[in-house]
């Protein structure tokens, strides 16, 4: 093995032993992954007759120098990228530089819809710590909503204007798969033109516990109920 090869391996491991001893936290601040990456600037450059040309050094990025890049559609750096994460980068510059890149993807045109939110039950197995809408099954703030409130919310949805219901809500102990898929079907039946955009990733494999079915079984089982799109959650994520 040439030796220049051996070298690059050991700072590679030098590397990874920097990135494992930072907890996440730490490793999300800009200033310790700047310090990562100049580590990573400084050690991983193989020598040799492998790399015969110098290195010239980095350019310090500044927001105007970001600037002309996006003017000029050239990929940014990570230090680009660490900048533009600086708290003390201006937020609004950072937006108008990303109003420039959607105007020449998009040319001039936004769309909106008018969303309304369903949560047909706050009543949830889970606990997670940041979640001030679950209930237990027996306290006083639980509830469940029946179909006929369902459809209630839909009228009311469609008499608002609504184009778009947003669907969550918690994982029921008591509640069958059906009851979830149903909740789908009977909006879509009453209302066909209302967006039903329903249940996160967390549903989702709530109901393949529930059912015994794969993911795939049960978003045909919900697309054929009439289910439009899925919401992004955060605890999905
Ligand atoms: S799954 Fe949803 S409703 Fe249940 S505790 Fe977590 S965030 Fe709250």
């Amino acid at each position: 093995m040439p030796s220049d090869h051996a070298t690059y391996v050991v700072e590679v491991d030098n590397l990874l032993s920097v990135c494992h001893f930072q907890p996440p936290q730490t490793l999300a601040n800009p200033a310790t992954l700047r310090s990562v990456n100049s580590h990573l600037h400084s050690t991983v450059i193989p020598a040799g007759p492998r790399n015969p040309e110098p290195r010239l050094p980095t350019p310090v990025p500044t927001l105007d120098s970001i600037r002309h890049k996006v003017e000029a559609g050239t990929r940014h750096t990570l230090d680009d990228g660490l900048l533009l994460y600086e708290p003390s980068t201006p937020l609004h510059e950072v937006g108008a530089l990303a109003n420039l890149v959607r105007g020449r993807l998009n040319g001039n045109r936004a769309y909106y819809n008018i969303n309304t939110h369903l949560n047909a039950t706050n009543i949830c197995v889970y606990r997670c710590t940041f979640c001030a809408f679950r209930s237990d099954l027996r306290e006083a703030k639980g509830y469940v909503m029946s179909d006929e409130q369902i459809l209630a919310r839909g009228q009311e949805a469609v008499d608002n204007g609504c184009t778009e219901m947003h669907i969550v809500g918690g994982l029921h102990h008591q509640k069958k798969y059906d009851w979830y898929v149903n909740l789908v079907r009977i909006l879509h039946d009453a209302y066909p033109d209302l967006h039903l955009k329903a249940w996160t990733g967390v549903e989702i494999n709530w109901f393949e516990f529930l059912a015994k079915k794969s993911v795939r079984e049960i978003l045909e089982d919900l697309i054929d109920a009439g289910l439009g799109s899925m919401p992004g959650g955060g605890a999905a994520i």
